[in-house]
Formats: structure tokens, C-alpha cells, sequence
């Protein structure tokens, strides 16, 4: 087999010449960052990365006409040019344990270490969902304890923990409002988001069949109470509300809004992935929300971002309680956990609305998030959202003289600082101003969302960045913002010192190309 080189590499050649600059090297190699082919351009069909013992070809094939009928083409290494080849490409990578990651709404915190351990005790680890059920009376005990402690800190009635993550929770949420609506033959159709809400609502609500309406935000980044007033009525399902919001704004008038929403026999959804900075401080029941699902993935240091898998557990009131999905872990009267299904369902579960997945939810997240729980404590945990806080509203200070800051006068931000291109010079945007920070060694910010803004940057720095830290990353912010403003030609181009500069990000993500073709002679 002889393959078409897709990246244009050949053996044996450099890699990329043509980006060397003006001291190319005869590798392609940039100091320490090593470029790289693709793994089928290493590989090939006649080498093997260990020693196969003889194949009995004369045993009958149980496969019939499911047999694989030509070579499967895939390329064969030695077990250290694998190990270099995926090291190599993780180092042209960036990640939470590289340096601050400022992602808005993301939460990129530090991933406790003591979580990692705790999620490889075998007990946990190997952990098979189809197994008897008193063999995983362990396992089990962490899912009841971690939901016992979601409820406390929210103040709800219950919790729904298996979606997979956060916008699986919202549509859990919003199939329990369905659910509870259709229960009391209420058939709602409009589902209103305010402008200032993550794009994952709006989406959310669409996919379960509800019409969306917007309601506008006000002059300081919240909902118009007012406008959200004016538009309620009979036809009005639910409101999707984002708290903390997408501008990084605490919504202060979350009580009035659930009265109002609820007065017109509407139901609540808050969407709590920024629960980070509130935990510990304000509890949702207490602000009147339904449903609300938080981000184990954000909030409680679980991996994530190609790191790992979310989990999205969703806090109930009492009146969507009873249509919680199934399957879900409960005790008996002497204390012994099983698992609620669609045929040992009581009646007090009865009006469940169904199943989102096939089993009772994300084990290794679980661990993690009750590891993180317990090793912070009540008081560790309302300390973490207060320093995340802090480290937003220090950022925003530092910066709001030399970038514009929309809500900047109305007073503090919650756990993520925001701004606008106001003030860049002609030609200049905020993508430019990303790829900069990229040069200085950090991941870009969230970009153009929130919508509200003009050229919108999103920045959480998190609790777990020291002061230092985040100054140096100040300092970058401070030298880009500059740039910007001054219309330096050079960041149009930027990033110079990364392995690729301006990829065409609209056809990478319309039109990926995941598939190796490889030609046969
Ligand atoms: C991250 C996020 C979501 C979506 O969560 P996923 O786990 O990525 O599905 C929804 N809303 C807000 C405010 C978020 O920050």
C-alpha cells in the first residue's frame, strides 16, 4: 500500500520549510516544538508495533458475509514512534495544567489531583453498571451522597443526575416543565430567553419543541424586568434564565422574575453552569427556580474540554419532582440503595417523563465532584466562589482603563470580566487581539459572546489562579489592548511563534476532514 500524503510531508524531508522563517531548519523543527506528520504518513501496512503470533487461517469464519474482505489499512508503528507521536502533537496543545485559561463560561479551574485518585480506586474504576446490585452498594453511596449534597447547596426538593451534561440537562429540565405542564393539560407553546442567556437555552428549548421569544437585556447587562412582565401570559411555557449571565452579571431580580413567571402559571428554568461563583452564597430554591442544571465539569473540577466527559446533574422543585428521568438511585426503609427503572417504578414516580440515558449516569464525574466537595467543605466551597469573584473583579479592574468595559460602571462583575473592541483601531478586531494572546503563550478568552456586546471578550481567570499569574496574563491583556488601539499590522497575522497561524476556522469546523484516505497500488 503506498499512501497519498495529505499534509504534503514525505519521509524523510522537512516538515514544514515553508513556515521556517528566516533561519529555517533542515527538519522543520522549531526549537523544541517538533512538528509533525499524521500518524498514517509515519506508519505503514508492513510493520507491526508487536509480535503477532501465526494466524490459523485454517479455523472456519464465524463472520459469514460480515468477514472484512480487504486489508483494514491501518499503519503500523513501534510502540516509541506511537508514544512520540501523540506526545508530539499534546505538546502543540494548550491545557488547564500549561497555564491560566481564560475561557468566559467555561470555568477552566485547576483539576484536583486527589480527585484523579479517588476516581482510579478500583472500586470506582471498574465499576460495571449491569452488576448485581449489591455488589455496588459503594458506588451507589456516592451517587446518593453527592445528590444529597447538590440539593443542600441548592435548596431544592431533588435532583436528576444522570444527563451527560449541561445542555443534556437543560433539555432535562425543560422535558420535566413539558412534562408537568402536559400533566395538568397545560399545552404551553413559548419558551422566553432573555438576550443576556448562554446560546445553549434558546437551542435547548427549540429541540424540545417550544417556540423561542427574546426578551431584551437592560442598559446594565441584566433582564428587563419590565419587558419580561409585559410579555407573559397563558401561551408562555417557561423562562430560561442564565445566573450568574453571559455578561458575568449576578441577576438581582431572579425572585421577582419567578413570581411573575410563576403568578402566570409559567415554570422556571435557571441555567446554573456559572453556579462557580454563586455556591455556598445564594441558593436557587431560595430565589424560586423549577429546574436548574449545574456543570460537575465546571463547577466541581471535573476534566473537561477534551479532557473528559461532563455531567450535568438538574436540581428540581417540588413541582417537577415527580417527573424526574429514570433510571435514578434510591433507599429503602433499612438503607439499602437500588435503582429506580421503568419496571420497579412506584406511583410516586409514576408520572416520570422517561429515560436520557441508558444508565444512571457519568461514575467517574460523580467521584470526582463528591472528592472535590469533601475536600473543601461547606465553608471551602463558599470560599472558592468568593476568590473566583475576586480574581474576576481584579482582572476587570486592571484592564478597564485600557479596554473597554460595557457593564464596568454598574458595579462589580461576578466570576468573568467583560469587554468590547471599542477603541481598536480600523482594521483591528477582537479575533485579532486572541490570536495575539495566543503568541503570549495563553488560550484566547471566549470571543463574540456574549452577543450584546460589540467584539465581546469573556474572560474567567477562576479561583485557582494565583495573583501572579493572572498579573502576567494582565500584563499581555495590557500590551494586546494597546496594540489594538495603536492599529498594529502585526496582529493581523498573529499568532507568529505558534506551530500553524490563521487556519480557515469555518471550513475546520463546517467541513473537518476526519477520514484518512489511503491509496492502494
Ligand atoms: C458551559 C455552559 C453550558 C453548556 O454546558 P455543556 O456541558 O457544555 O453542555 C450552558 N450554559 C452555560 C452558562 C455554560 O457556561
Amino acid at each position: 500500500m503506498s499512501q497519498i500524503n495529505q499534509s504534503g510531508w514525505k519521509p524523510g524531508t522537512p516538515m514544514a520549510a515553508k513556515d521556517a522563517g528566516a533561519h529555517p531548519t533542515v527538519t522543520g523543527n522549531k526549537a523544541l516544538m517538533l512538528e509533525e506528520p499524521l500518524i498514517f504518513e509515519i506508519g505503514d501496512s508492513d510493520t507491526y508495533g508487536v509480535d503477532l503470533a501465526e494466524t490459523h487461517t485454517d479455523l472456519p469464519s464465524r463472520m459469514g458475509d460480515f468477514a472484512r474482505k480487504s486489508d483494514i489499512g491501518l499503519p503500523g508503528l513501534s510502540e516509541p514512534q506511537t508514544i512520540r507521536h501523540y506526545t508530539r502533537l499534546s505538546r502543540q496543545n494548550y491545557g488547564i495544567d500549561l497555564g491560566l485559561f481564560p475561557l468566559g463560561s467555561c470555568t477552566m479551574k485547576h483539576n484536583p489531583r486527589l480527585n484523579e485518585k479517588v476516581a482510579r480506586m478500583p472500586g470506582f474504576l471498574d465499576v460495571h453498571p449491569m452488576q448485581p446490585i449489591d455488589t455496588v452498594q459503594g458506588a451507589l453511596g456516592v451517587i446518593d451522597e453527592l445528590a444529597h449534597w447538590l440539593i443542600e447547596l441548592t435548596g431544592m426538593q431533588s435532583v436528576a443526575m444522570s444527563p451527560k451534561a449541561g445542555a443534556h440537562g437543560e433539555l432535562c429540565g425543560i422535558l420535566c416543565i413539558r412534562a408537568a405542564l402536559e400533566a395538568r393539560g397545560d399545552a404551553r407553546k413559548v419558551v422566553l430567553v432573555p438576550e443576556s442567556a448562554h446560546g445553549t437555552n434558546p437551542a435547548t428549548a427549540a429541540f424540545a419543541g417550544y417556540t423561542t421569544e427574546d426578551i431584551p437585556a437592560n442598559a446594565d447587562g441584566r433582564v428587563d424586568l419590565e419587558a419580561l412582565k409585559a410579555r407573559l401570559g397563558p401561551d408562555v411555557a417557561a423562562v430560561m434564565i442564565t445566573n450568574p449571565n453571559t455578561c458575568g452579571l449576578f441577576e438581582r431580580d431572579m425572585k421577582a422574575i419567578s413570581d411573575a413567571v410563576h403568578e402566570a402559571g409559567g415554570l422556571v428554568y435557571c441555567d446554573g453552569a456559572n453556579f462557580n461563583a454563586i455556591m455556598g452564597r445564594v441558593r436557587p430554591g431560595d430565589l424560586g427556580v423549577d429546574a436548574m442544571h449545574i456543570n460537575l465539569h465546571k463547577t466541581f473540577s471535573t476534566p473537561h474540554g477534551g479532557g473528559g466527559p461532563g455531567s450535568g446533574p438538574v436540581v428540581l422543585s417540588e413541582a417537577l419532582a415527580p417527573f424526574a428521568p429514570l433510571p435514578f438511585v434510591d433507599k429503602d426503609a433499612d438503607g439499602n440503595l437500588h435503582i429506580v427503572e421503568e419496571e420497579t417504578v412506584g406511583e410516586e414516580h409514576g408520572s416520570s417523563f422517561g429515560r436520557m440515558t441508558a444508565f444512571h449516569g457519568q461514575m467517574g464525574m460523580f467521584t470526582r465532584a463528591l472528592t472535590y466537595i469533601l475536600s473543601h467543605g461547606a465553608d471551602g466551597l463558599r470560599q472558592a466562589a468568593g476568590d473566583a469573584v475576586l480574581n474576576a473583579n481584579y482582572v476587570l479592574r486592571r484592564l478597564d482603563d485600557v479596554l473597554h468595559a460595557p457593564f464596568g460602571a454598574s458595579g462589580p462583575c461576578m466570576h468573568e470580566a467583560l469587554f468590547g473592541d471599542e477603541g481598536f483601531a480600523e482594521g483591528l478586531s477582537t479575533l485579532d487581539l486572541a490570536k495575539g494572546l495566543i503568541d503570549e503563550g495563553f488560550h484566547p478568552m471566549t470571543m463574540y459572546f456574549p452577543l450584546v456586546v460589540h467584539g465581546a471578550m469573556l474572560i474567567e481567570p477562576t479561583e485557582t489562579e494565583s495573583k501572579d499569574g493572572i498579573d502576567q496574563f494582565v500584563m499581555s491583556m495590557r500590551s494586546l489592548a494597546e496594540r489594538a488601539k495603536e492599529g498594529d499590522e502585526a496582529l493581523k497575522t498573529a499568532p507568529h511563534h505558534a506551530p500553524r497561524a490563521r487556519l480557515d476556522e469555518a471550513q475546520a469546523a463546517r467541513k473537518p476532514r476526519l477520514v484518512w484516505t489511503a491509496q492502494s497500488e
